[in-house]
């Protein structure tokens, strides 16, 4: 069980990422929720590339996303293309220009440099127990989805029934539903 002094040390990182990223942000003219709609589209999968799932990510309503988005396209970082097999479904990716953005925007991990792999692994499962606690979405890395069967060439989903790339393996999706934590 850990100690009260772990979720103090969670609470500072978390406000030093903030301010980080605030600060950031603010000097191009963005708000935080920009940088991390960025941040989360340079990770997310083909199935959670849309606005409707940034807004979900980020806790954001439709309007108040789309509005989001529509500052990151008018600044170039994002472009909007059409699915190829169902045109009403849009992806949204970073141009190069929100590639090297998100680089001066959002802290590269080294920024936690330190932190040992057990730590992150740590920090998932208390994430995903909260998140079951609470009756949240998920919205993990692929790989470490119920749904995710690992195999030498990435893994299957099980849920979509289809082959995963290894870079779709590492990637955020917005059906990812986690595997029962047991606690230690
Ligand atoms: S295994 Fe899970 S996270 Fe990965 S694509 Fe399938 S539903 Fe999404």
């Amino acid at each position: 069980m850990p100690s009260a002094y772990a979720l103090h040390l969670i609470e500072r990182l978390s406000a030093l990422l903030r301010s980080e990223v605030r600060r950031t942000a603010a000097l191009e003219g963005l708000e935080p929720v920009h940088v991390v709609a960025l941040w989360y589209l340079s990770r997310s999968n083909s199935f959670s590339d849309n606005p409707l799932a940034v807004g979900a990510f980020l806790g954001l309503t439709k309007g108040n996303m789309s509005q989001r988005l529509n500052v990151l396209e008018a600044k170039g970082f994002l472009a909007k293309g059409v699915d190829k097999e169902d045109r009403r479904r849009v992806h949204l990716s970073l141009t190069p220009s929100g590639k090297a953005a998100l680089g001066r925007l959002y802290p590269p991990a080294s920024w936690i440099n330190g932190a040992s792999p057990e730590l992150e692994q740590g920090l998932e499962n208390a994430l995903q127990s909260i998140i079951a606690a609470h009756g949240g979405k998920s919205f993990g890395i692929c790989r470490t989805c119920r749904f995710h069967d690992s195999r030498a060439s990435g893994g299957f989903c099980q849920l979509l029934q289809i082959p995963l790339s290894a870079k779709q393996a590492g990637q955020i999706c917005q059906e990812h539903q986690a595997r029962e934590v047991h606690p230690s």
